[in-house]
């Protein structure tokens, strides 16, 4: 369970009430009961809960089960889908390692990010259910050119483009040299062929195909991620 609490043996931390629920009414825990809980920053603890009174719940770390790893650097960028695949994405991304989600403004972008907040809560969640012990943060929608202009080049670009004659990605992603990658997904409508001919143009972008079929932004990612988490092993 994520709490966004200092963690140390003797303190306490009061369950919010969404929190209260999930463990007293979903998981139906009592006095006594242990359960493992991250910050985020200082690894994993077992803790216990505690009711000093019928509506109030403590969570009490008691000792550290997991040293805090390396935040996961991999960054995905993605042109917003709607709200429905939004969601998903965000969890998938998660799931497979992405450290950074950073919504990107491409030409035919027929999403739009509304509420970062509950991205950020899908982020948590995914955290929680994939037991990492990181928060990937999911940052507020740049421009594609804006991004691009500030991009720093020891970074590369995975750029996931269907335009590719070949069709197998596995020794263009394993050709990559650079060890802090971005995955780049457009959104449904595709990007422009401006943007294309801009990305292919830039030295710190690999296109790459994901196979001889159109998919689907999100089908996209996740094939991407999974080629990229192959070749990276991470
Ligand atoms: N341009 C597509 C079309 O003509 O229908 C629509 C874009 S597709 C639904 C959404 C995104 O997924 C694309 O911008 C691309 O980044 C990625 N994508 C989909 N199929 C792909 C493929 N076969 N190879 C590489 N990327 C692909």
């Amino acid at each position: 369970l994520f709490v966004d609490a200092h963690l140390s043996p003797g303190d306490s931390v009061e369950a919010t009430p969404e929190q209260f629920n999930y463990l007293v009414n979903v998981l139906r825990l009592n006095e006594g009961a242990q359960i493992l809980v991250f910050n985020g920053r200082e690894g994993e603890w077992l803790a216990e809960l505690s009711f000093p009174s019928r509506k109030k719940l403590l969570i009490r770390p008691r000792e550290q089960t997991r040293s805090q790893p390396p935040a996961p650097d991999l960054q995905y960028l993605f042109a917003p889908l709607k709200v429905g695949r939004l969601d998903y994405i965000v969890q998938k991304a998660v799931e497979m390692g992405a450290g950074l989600l950073q919504p990107v403004m491409t030409q035919h972008v027929q999403g739009k990010i509304t509420n970062l907040d509950r991205l950020q809560a899908n982020a948590v969640e995914a955290a929680e259910q994939c037991g990492i012990l990181s928060i990937p943060a999911v940052a507020p929608p740049v421009k594609l050119r804006d991004l691009l202009d500030g991009w720093s080049s020891n970074r590369r670009i995975i750029f996931c483009d269907e335009g590719e004659e070949s069709h197998n990605p596995l020794p263009l992603v394993a050709g990559i040299r650079e060890t802090q990658l971005a995955l780049l997904v457009g959104p449904e409508g595709g990007f422009s062929q401006e943007e294309r001919t801009l990305l292919r143009s830039l030295d710190f972008v690999t296109p790459i195909p994901l196979g001889p079929r159109i998919l689907r932004a999100d089908t996209a990612a996740v094939a991407a991620l999974a080629v990229i988490q192959a070749s990276i092993g991470d």
